[in-house]
Parts: structure tokens; C-alpha cells; sequence
């Protein structure tokens, strides 16, 4: 129910000279906001052992499979799905043979040419025990010409299109992989006895390493314990990092193109009160990826900044709720005002998107029932007028409210005294890189390859 894109997923892979295991399950804990429909980890000992789970990492794996996952190196994964349905099946990692060795992935992205791949492989003789398209690239870097793991991986980045930061699992070591437009993130960090791949820096400071750097797109790394090499590199064209990461995903303490997150809110929300200024008397922001956003925007402004909403961290996973009353305990159970604290004030509402806008006529009508007086809505990114066919799980065109409406019409919608979004040109002026290197096709329509818009995520069922 509520109203943000869907996280994709996270990945990890590490070394190290004992329980690598229990590590990944640390460092997959730092990105359990990037899935939570399932999660799995996968060792090294002697042969490739996996457990999967259905739902949040604590309800997927437990303490006694910790302890069965011996070996110094592991990769885990957590899961939102993109391609393929919430099954057990499609928990991650997934694991094959390349020819009498074993090997297991985790992939976070999207293939947009996962199916034509997949008859292929099938024509092959490959079987499929999944429907995602994380095991179309299994199966095609298994079965991929050449030895060594360089030529694998060089005619695996020939035939995918798309989004996908991997870490695979081998015998001598963890490969981290990164698509050539660089769409999802992967850094690499150090730890006292070995190395870290994770989809965000967040996961490798949780578990006490050393953040190094970002893997480059098109770049594929060997770690092992006490090494880390490059060991293919596909020089990209194009750069085409999503720059929604920046806006929402991605954690705040994460490093993100060599930039904190929470900076890079920050200057969001200061470029949205230069676009979009209004005389109030307080800036709030809809908890919590709005935060950072909303004291960039106060800090510009010179309004004071508050909190004004309090999230319910504990609320468990979304429930339909079919008519309007429980649609609104629905947004009650998550966000409750502080009705001393906003009654009768001009309020600033910083939040970070509306995607349908099934959410942001609640929060106004909540705001509007603890005495709100004014109610100014700014959204920190542009409107999202497009689908996304990299690893994020929006919604399809018509379901999108920018795709319909005009920003009056959305005003009108949701019930605000004014509604402002940040430019894309604003938005530009805030990400740390220059804007050829993002994709905006959410909010543009120029995909950075060409998608087939009425691609549905259930193509490989
Ligand atoms: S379409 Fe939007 S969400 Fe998808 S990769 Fe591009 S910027 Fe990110």
C-alpha cells in the first residue's frame, strides 16, 4: 500500500578465514531494505551448500543454518522480485555445475533479454528450476564458451541487456560483477582476514571492514582472502547508473558514486526549496528515506526543520485493504502526527516520490486531522511518468499518476494548498556525477536501451 517503488535486491559476497557465513548474514541485515520477499546464503567447503528462505532475513535463515554453512567463503542475497514470481524456487542463491564444479549467484537487476536467452539455453539442453532471470544468467555463464573465467564472463556481458550487479560463488573465491551501464550498484571493501562485495557501503560497515570502492560497470573482480584482481573489463559506451538509488533506495549512510547519501538528499532538498519556495512556518518530512531531503530544504530556506510524522518501524508486510476507512488505518498503522507539534502551522511536506499516489491523500488528510493549516507538498524527484525495466518494481504506465495527470490535477488529487516536484535538471544539479552517466527513464522515457514497454515481470512463468 505504500506508495514507492519496490525494492530490488542486495547482494553480498565475502571472504574471509572463518565463517563466512555468519558475516554475509551480518552484512545482508544492512541491506534487508532492498528485498525482503526471501533470502539465502550460500557456502564453500569442499562443495557449494545453499539455504534458502521465504520472508525477512530473521524468518529465512536461523542460527542452526548458520552453523551447517561452513567455509571461508560465502555469498547471500535478499530478495524483491522483478522477474518471476514470490516463490521458494526463485529465493536466491541459486546454484550449477560448470562442468564438474560447482558454483552459486546472486544477481540484483533486471534482464530485458531474458527470454530469448532462456529458449536458447533450452534448445541446449539447460534445464530451468526457476523462473527468474537470475538463473538465465547462471546457466549462460556456466555453459558459456571458453576456461577461464575471464572469457565466461566476457560473452556473458556480449549477450545480456540489462541490469545486473552480481556475486558469484566458486571454489577459490567470490567474482563480483557489474553490468556495463552500471545500472545497480556493487563496492568492494576490506576486512581484517579478506574482502567484501556488497550492493551498498552500508553492509560492509555493519560487519566492521573498510570501505575500498565502487565496481566500475563492465568491470568483473576475483576476491579471495588475501587478494582482490580485476579480471575482465568491458569498456561501456554508455553509463546509465539509476539514479533512483540516490533518491530512495539506497540507504542514507551509504556511500553512493563516491558520495554519502544523506549529502546528496540533502542537496535535493536544497535545490527543491530554490525551485519550489513558500512562506511556512515548519519543514517536516514523510519518514525516512524523506529526511535528509526535507533539513536540505529547511537548511535553504531558513524554515525550521521538525519531525512532524513518526514511523512505525515495526509494521509488518503490506495486507490488501479494500475499502477507504481501513486504507486509512493502513497509513495509521505506519505514520502517526505530532499533533502538538504541527496544530495549527503552515506545514512544508517533504517526501520522496509519488509512484500511483494511493499514499500521499492519506498523509495530507492525517496531517489535515491533527489541525494542519497549510499544507505544501515537495516531492524531491521529478514525476514518474515511465515504468522501470532494470530491477524496480513501479508500476505500469497507466497505473502511474504523473502518466495521467498534470501537476494541478495531481494538487487537486491529493488535496494539498500547493504541490512542487523537483526538475530533472535540479535533480542533476544534486547526484554527485554528471547527468550523461545516470538513467532517468522513469521520469524522461529515454531508456538507455531499448525496453519493450509493456514488459511484464512474470514473462518467464
Ligand atoms: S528507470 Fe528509473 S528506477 Fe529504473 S533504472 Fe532508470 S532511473 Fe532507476
Amino acid at each position: 500500500m505504500f506508495d514507492h517503488p519496490k525494492e530490488e535486491c542486495g547482494v553480498v559476497g565475502i571472504t574471509t578465514s572463518v565463517d563466512a557465513s555468519r558475516l554475509a548474514f551480518f552484512a545482508l541485515y544492512a541491506i534487508q531494505h532492498r528485498g525482503q520477499e526471501s533470502a539465502g546464503l550460500a557456502t564453500y567447503n569442499g562443495k557449494i551448500n545453499i539455504k534458502t528462505g521465504m520472508g525477512l532475513i530473521s524468518q529465512a535463515l536461523n542460527e542452526p543454518d548458520i552453523e551447517l554453512l561452513k567455509g571461508s567463503f560465502s555469498i547471500g542475497h535478499t530478495r524483491y522480485s522483478t522477474t518471476g514470481s514470490t516463490k521458494i524456487e526463485n529465493a536466491q542463491p541459486i546454484g550449477c555445475l560448470v562442468g564438474s564444479e560447482e558454483i552459486a549467484l546472486s544477481h540484483n537487476g533486471n534482464v530485458i533479454n531474458a527470454q530469448g536467452i532462456r529458449d536458447e539455453l533450452i534448445e541446449w539442453g539447460c534445464e530451468f528450476n526457476s523462473t527468474s532471470d537470475s538463473e538465465v544468467i547462471l546457466q549462460l555463464l556456466a555453459n558459456a564458451p571458453g576456461k577461464k573465467w575471464k572469457d565466461k564472463i566476457s560473452y556473458m556481458m556480449n549477450r545480456l541487456q540489462g541490469a545486473y550487479s552480481l556475486t558469484v560463488l566458486t571454489k577459490d573465491g567470490v567474482i563480483g560483477i557489474r553490468d556495463p551501464l552500471g545500472v545497480r550498484p556493487l563496492c568492494l571493501g576490506k576486512i581484517d582476514d579478506g574482502y567484501v562485495l556488497a550492493s551498498e557501503s552500508c553492509a560492509i560497515d555493519h560487519i566492521g571492514g573498510e570501505y575500498i570502492r565502487e565496481i566500475d560497470p563492465g568491470e568483473a573482480v576475483f576476491i579471495t582472502r588475501d587478494d582482490v584482481k580485476t579480471i575482465f573489463k568491458k569498456e561501456s559506451p554508455k553509463i546509465a547508473a539509476c539514479v533512483f538509488e540516490n533518491i530512495y533506495f539506497a540507504r542514507p549512510d551509504s556511500i553512493l558514486d563516491d558520495q554519502l547519501v544523506y549529502t546528496t538528499r540533502k542537496k535535493m532538498g536544497a535545490q527543491l526549496a530554490i525551485e519550489h519556495p513558500v512562506e511556512a512556518d515548519i519543514v517536516i518530512g514523510v519518514p525516512d528515506s524523506a529526511i535528509a531531503a526535507a533539513v536540505g530544504y529547511a537548511e535553504q530556506s531558513g524554515i525550521p526543520f521538525t519531525e512532524g510524522l513518526v514511523k512505525n518501524r515495526y509494521v509488518g508486510r503490506t495486507f490488501i485493504l479494500p475499502d477507504q476507512r481501513l486504507r486509512e488505518v493502513g497509513v495509521r498503522r505506519k505514520l502517526n502526527p505530532l499533533k502538538e507539534i504541527i496544530k495549527d502551522k503552515s506545514v512544508i511536506v517533504v517526501d520522496d516520490s509519488i509512484v500511483r499516489g494511493t499514499t500521499t491523500p492519506f498523509v495530507v488528510d492525517l496531517l489535515r486531522k491533527a489541525g494542519v493549516k497549510e499544507i505544501h507538498m515537495r516531492i524531491c524527484a521529478p514525476p514518474i511518468k515511465w515504468p522501470c525495466h532494470f530491477g524496480v518494481d513501479m508500476a505500469t504506465k497507466s497505473e502511474l499518476l504523473a502518466s495521467n495527470k498534470s501537476i494541478d490535477q495531481i494538487q487537486n488529487y491529493i488535496k494539498a494548498d500547493s504541490l512542487g516536484y523537483l526538475s530533472i535538471e535540479g535533480l542533476m544539479e544534486s547526484v554527485p556525477k554528471a547527468s550523461n552517466k545516470y538513467c532517468d527513464a522513469c521520469f524522461t522515457g529515454k531508456y538507455p536501451i531499448p525496453v519493450q514497454l509493456e514488459m511484464s515481470k512474470f514473462n518467464l512463468e
